[in-house]
């Protein structure tokens, strides 16, 4: 009797992980081309979640489960070739495109310059006086060290390179050993940058880069955040609510994609095993779901709907935002934890009561995710993202495939019991 009853327990447990799993591997497949704008990715994204919504018995909080809102968005959705000597460089390996590049065609003659050279200021005049036309490369691997007033200088004036718009040279490449970590922008600059990554390129002797690439702005793009509720059994005009955003950086040209597995297919999975938790176990006050888009392109989804939730902010009796939710290994990180003190301590007593994750860490504010939105408006909130495991992050190593989910399960017990304590 107890190991059957052991078995269906956690045959139980293993639902919520299988459901998890199959949420995040078809959100950050290849199919979904890393849920940004090109061919209406995130529309794709966005039926696929209001399809959960529907089958889990979620209701549409409006007549629909969309709210539409529009936005800007600079995209690549096609060629992305990048050489240097003939040399083919990969995407998303090599180098990254700097979000707000335009298209750009051609072979262009490379001028490099080193930190030596960034430290010199009538030097450098001399050097980009002459870089009409051509690509100037920085790089910056060296052994060189300089004061911090120096160092911020050097950075100052790397930046004024980039998008200056009086310097006429048809691009810039900057060469160092940092990880390579993309965006997304939601306007264009006149001229085009790349970050080229050190491991395998060394600037010394290069004399031409050729570059093939695909820009399209695309203004007025329509979007849409997908809002489902269940209503309370006693107290349903008080709301808690459970925010992630689905979108995600796109692709960077036709081969490379962002899948955002755990940015933040992780999270529209733990929203999704919360939403399905609840449509079986009617909750006391009304829980409310909001699959946000456009996080990555500066939180708009969340100022779209936070504008017109369908109820009063003042009524949120709580929220929590969950991106990054896929690892888990050393714990969870909470965001306004020193603010709402209370609410903090009651989830730190639930996770030590009933042994789930390896802690529950305390953050300040941070404006770093949707949850700063309604913060702003003075709902009580907050950010919640798990520690350890990949620190894969806005790279292309953010994959379904290698993301843990292995504490997933502790972790949706722990958000089930916070929930459940209101
Ligand atoms: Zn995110």
């Amino acid at each position: 009797m107890i190991v059957i009853l052991f078995l269906q327990v956690s045959d139980l447990y293993s639902q919520n992980l299988d459901y998890a799993r199959s949420i995040v591997s078809t959100l950050a497949s290849e199919d979904y081309m890393g849920r940004g704008y090109v061919k209406k990715a995130d529309l794709k994204a966005a039926n696929f979640i209001k399809a959960e919504f529907r089958e889990l018995g979620i209701q549409p909080m409006y007549t629909d489960y969309f709210q539409f809102f529009n936005l800007d968005v600079n995209t690549f959705p096609g060629k992305m070739e990048v050489s240097l000597d003939g040399k083919k460089l990969r995407p998303g390996i090599d180098y990254l495109i700097d979000p707000s590049s335009p298209s750009l065609k051609g072979s262009f003659k490379l001028i490099r310059i080193g930190r030596q050279e960034l430290n010199e200021p009538e030097h450098l005049n001399e050097i980009l006086k002459a870089s009409t036309g051509k690509a100037i490369l920085i790089d910056m691997n060296d052994s060189l060290s300089f004061s911090p007033s120096d160092n911020e200088k050097i950075n100052k004036r790397i930046e004024a390179i980039k998008y200056d718009p009086e310097l006429k040279n048809a691009l810039t490449l900057i060469l160092s050993d940092k990880k390579l970590t993309w965006g997304i922008a939601g306007g264009q600059a006149k001229k085009a940058v790349f970050s080229l990554h050190s491991g395998e390129i060394k600037s010394d002797g290069i004399s031409t880069v050729g570059v093939n690439i695909t820009a399209r702005l695309k203004r007025n793009h329509q979007t849409q955040n997908i809002i489902g509720i269940i209503p309370g059994k006693t107290v349903p005009d008080s709301f808690l609510v459970v925010t992630a955003h689905y979108d995600h950086l796109g692709i960077m040209g036709k081969e490379t994609c962002f899948t955002g597995a755990n940015d933040n297919a992780s999270g529209i999975a733990m929203l999704l095993n919360l939403a399905k938790y609840f449509a079986e176990n009617p909750p006391k006050y009304s829980l409310v779901f909001m699959a946000l888009s456009a996080e990555e392109l500066g939180l708009l989804g969340a100022v779209s709907i936070s504008k017109d939730p369908g109820f009063e902010t003042g009524k949120i009796r709580f929220l929590v935002n969950f991106d990054m939710a896929g690892t888990g290994e050393e714990g969870i990180k909470v965001v306004n934890a020193t603010v709402f003190k209370e609410e903090f301590e009651k989830l730190q007593q639930l996770n030590t009561a009933n042994k789930l994750l390896s802690s529950v860490q305390p953050r300040g504010e941070a404006c770093i995710s949707d949850h700063c939105i309604f913060y702003m408006k003075k709902v009580p909130c907050f950010y919640i993202y798990t520690l350890g495991g990949i620190a894969a992050y806005h790279d292309i190593f953010d994959r379904a495939e290698t993301l843990p989910l292995s504490q997933f399960d502790n972790y949706l017990k722990l958000m089930v019991s916070f929930f459940e304590a209101f």
